[in-house]
């Protein structure tokens, strides 16, 4: 961040009084410009016990796999953006949203939250973030070619929750990813 949205003067990094970090700060107009962590909200979409996985068109990790999900948008509430994102790069309607896995994920300033869903038919249209959207049977899952370290612990977490048939809700702290190799 360089210029102040509010008044178009330059900004500086300060820690502003009364607070414990630095900030940017705009000394023309006062105003101080907060960063805070950026939401994505995805689902685990179900079909019949078969799970709905997109092949990403786009980077960061084209041509990989990956649940639907995507940042939120201003207004709207968590499952009305899981819900969008699953249509966006799916096709895909989904409904029964249960609220599933939480990761924060400090190291990139990121929260990614995932619903268990259902999908309301099985026909799938991938948007042009996705190369394909594909139902997988749990045998299926392209464990060496998923995009994010969230998705394959979601993934880990259903499969095991699945033999117990017991879904709580799973809450984690995932530290950097280690580099792929392959
Ligand atoms: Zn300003």
């Amino acid at each position: 961040m360089k210029f102040c949205s509010q008044c178009g003067a330059r900004l500086v990094v300060k820690i502003p009084a009364g607070e414990d970090r630095e900030r940017f700060v705009c000394e023309a107009c006062g105003t101080i410009h907060y960063q805070n962590p950026k939401i994505i909200a995805g689902c685990l979409p179900l079909w019949q016990d078969k799970i709905l996985l997109c092949r990403r068109a786009i980077e960061p990790r084209l041509g990989l796999w990956t649940l639907p999900a995507g940042f939120m948008e201003l207004g709207e509430t968590l499952e009305e953006a899981a819900i969008r994102e699953t249509w966006e790069e799916a096709g895909a309607k989904v409904g029964g949203l249960k609220l599933y896995t939480v990761f924060s994920l400090p190291h990139v300033d990121q929260i990614h939250l995932f619903f268990r869903a259902e999908l309301i038919s099985a026909r799938l249209a991938p948007g042009p973030e996705s190369l394909e959207a594909k139902l997988f049977a749990q045998s299926e899952i392209p464990w060496q070619d998923l995009a994010f370290s969230t998705i394959r612990r979601t993934l880990e977490w259903f499969l095991a929750d699945q033999k117990a048939q017991r879904f709580e809700v799973k809450v984690e702290h995932l530290p950097p990813s280690q580099p792929r190799t392959r």
